[in-house]
């Protein structure tokens, strides 16, 4: 976080030709100044001009909540008669090519588009991600704890702690949320449990359906981390777990999904485009014939926020930098049948692919 940060955006827009960033919702202005804006409808903004200090313009009655920020940060706060967006127009002044935040409400967008003449915005993405990609020592640390963290909630499923015969996937999807705040995350973000055939919707929402024996059941959990400067990071880990006993092509099934995610791991290595690793996990399951039941890419960027740069995606030919921190989770997906994920957080560092997740990764089974 810091000055370090800021002046690594600001040199960002320099080559990118664009005289201001906007920040406001999202993950970027937690990164930057270590506070996060809430989302109201009462604008909260951090303006970084190309080649002028930073401004926080926040609502006066979240000021005490603002802690501290880099020393060339001026935070503004405005009374409820005052307006927001009047005052981040002066802020931008005569700058006519600005970023924004893509997690910016639509309703402040179109304001200040309405208050600046000729302001030209586009998505802060390209120019912030990019960075945020990169994680520092600090950030590293915090993602491996984050990851540790999970692999303990995950080490309680696969090992027969958390019953899951004749049990709803909420109620085993609630217990996860709270083992998950047990081991020290602040928020839990996700838990996704998926019994028979519902895993092979790979998003699928856990409901009142009851864990059958025969089941193999999906969990893909996360949540977010205490990390350096008060700013969370993020957990994420897939495991499956079989309730008494295995079905052949289950089994089979499996072996490719973890063959895929092994070959997905060895290549995620500094300097391998990402699109390759995508690559490297799909084609062990094509080549398995099962091609067509692996449904979405491979893996996300991970940090402040669960899915960020880089995108381990078929036509993303961005290298893979030492720094880079993303899921590998190639799933298999068979409709009406079952569903499979594996899903390991990775660092890519000048030593070759480092799993922040340490659990073991082969099909678990139990009992009840
Ligand atoms: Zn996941
Ligand atoms: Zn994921």
């Amino acid at each position: 976080m810091g000055p370090q940060r800021l002046d690594a955006v600001r040199a960002a827009l320099a080559e990118a030709a664009v005289e201001v960033a906007l920040f406001s919702v999202g993950a970027e202005m937690p990164w930057l100044v270590g506070y996060e804006a809430m989302p109201l409808e009462r604008l909260t903004m951090l303006v970084v001009p190309v080649d002028a200090p930073a401004t926080l313009v926040v609502p006066a009655l979240e000021e005490a909540r603002v802690g501290a920020v880099p020393d060339e940060v001026t935070v503004r706060p405005w009374g409820e008669t005052d307006d927001p967006v009047a005052m981040v127009a002066d802020l931008v002044g005569s700058a006519r090519r600005a970023v924004i935040g893509d997690r910016t409400w639509a309703r402040f967008v179109l304001a200040l588009q309405a208050a600046v003449d000729g302001l030209a915005l586009s998505s802060a993405t390209p120019v912030v991600g990019p960075l945020r990609a990169v994680k520092d020592a600090d950030e590293l640390a915090a993602l491996r704890s984050a990851a540790a963290a999970a692999d303990r909630v995950q080490r309680a499923l696969v090992g027969g702690e958390v019953p899951l015969e004749g049990r709803t996937e909420r109620d085993v999807a609630d217990e996860l949320g709270r083992r998950l705040l047990a081991e020290g995350h602040t928020q839990v973000n996700f838990t996704i449990v998926a019994a028979g055939s519902r895993a092979a919707s790979p998003h699928h929402e856990p409901g009142d359906d009851r864990i059958a024996r025969g089941d193999v059941v999906l969990a893909d959990i996360g949540g977010t981390y205490p990390g350096p400067h008060g700013v969370g990071y993020c957990s994420d880990i897939t495991r499956c777990v079989a309730v008494g006993g295995v079905a052949p092509e289950v089994r089979e099934a499996y072996e490719v999904l973890a063959a895929a995610q092994a070959a997905g791991v060895a290549a995620a290595r500094v300097g391998v485009a990402a699109a390759d690793v995508d690559r490297a996990a799909r084609s062990v399951i094509s080549d398995a014939g099962m091609g067509a039941r692996f449904i979405h890419r491979t893996g996300h960027g991970i940090g402040v926020e669960a899915h960020e740069d880089p995108y381990l995606v078929e036509g993303n030919r961005t290298p893979l930098q030492a720094g880079n921190v993303f899921s590998v989770e190639p799933g298999i997906y068979v409709p009406g049948r079952f569903g499979l994920r594996l899903e390991d957080i990775v660092a890519a560092t000048p030593d070759g692919p480092e799993r922040l997740n340490r659990l073991d990764r082969s099909l678990a089974a139990v009992d009840a």
